[in-house]
């Protein structure tokens, strides 16, 4: 069976998040940096996430459900429930989930989103830090930069808080498409400067994945750039 990918809620509150606890792999970047973009390539889907200009959606934090190998027929024990429970897995929905190797990615919302209140922000910044730190079934966070431009004080933030919390990430440089390709190793080397890594690391293809590696992907959403690499390491983290 072909991968297959559904959005499943938009969680404004930590108690509107699964309870089915299958794996989750969180994605962080500025407003605008690409996330969506690179949902839908790397999941080959078009309209899955949505691109820019609907803000409404970067407010929460986005669940989609990924079946890597295709979702299986099942009875669907959720019909009955009502409330945020209902879109949790559980029983044989569950049991086939994890089998079938599922697991969610979650699109963050986009920091330096400039028309949002001061305190609205703040709201945001509880969820996420209360999600990074402590949510249990999440394995890895994929942190999107803008090749273009060297990373921004936020994005150093991010990278240096997620580095402190021992958090497995990987560092994706995405819109590479727009970067000549003679320049694009002088933008890495740039990206990898400011955000303090040791040297230019490619995501492990096999073996043990650890937070000190902090692999960076040059990444395009337009040409497909860097898409198996990701993938591959994706499914190991996933996985592990
Ligand atoms: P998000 O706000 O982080 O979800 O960003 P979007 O995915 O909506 O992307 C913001 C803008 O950048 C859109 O106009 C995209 O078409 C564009 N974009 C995103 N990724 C790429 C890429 O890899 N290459 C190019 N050329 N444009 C991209």
């Amino acid at each position: 069976m072909a991968l297959f990918a559904e959005f499943v809620l938009s969680a404004a509150a930590a108690r509107q998040f699964p309870t089915d606890q299958l794996p989750e792999i969180a994605l962080v970047g500025r407003s605008n940096v690409g996330k969506s973009s690179m949902l839908n390539s790397l999941l080959k889907a078009n309209k899955l996430a949505r691109t820019s200009n609907t803000p409404g959606r970067t407010q929460t934090l986005n669940y989609y459900r990924i079946w890597p190998e295709g979702k299986p027929k099942f009875g669907d024990p959720t019909e009955e429930v009502t409330g945020e429970e209902r879109f949790s897995l559980r029983g044989s929905a569950l049991e086939a989930a994890q089998s079938a190797n599922a697991f969610y990615f979650v699109d963050m919302p986009g920091y330096g989103y400039a028309k949002v209140s001061e305190s609205q922000k703040q709201g945001w910044r509880r969820l996420i830090e209360q999600y990074l730190v402590t949510r249990p079934n999440l394995k890895a966070v994929i942190q999107l930069v803008d090749l273009r431009h060297p990373p921004s004080k936020d994005d150093v933030a991010m990278w240096e808080w997620l580095r402190h919390y021992d958090r497995i990430r990987l560092c994706l440089a995405t819109k590479a498409d727009k970067v000549p390709r003679t320049q694009r190793p002088a933008h890495l080397q740039e990206a990898v400067r400011t955000l303090g890594l040791q040297s230019i690391t490619a995501p492990a293809a096999s073996g043990e994945v650890t937070p000190n590696q902090e692999p960076v992907l040059l990444y395009s959403a337009e040409e497909g750039m860097g898409r198996d690499v990701l993938w591959n390491w994706v499914r190991m983290v996933t996985r592990a």
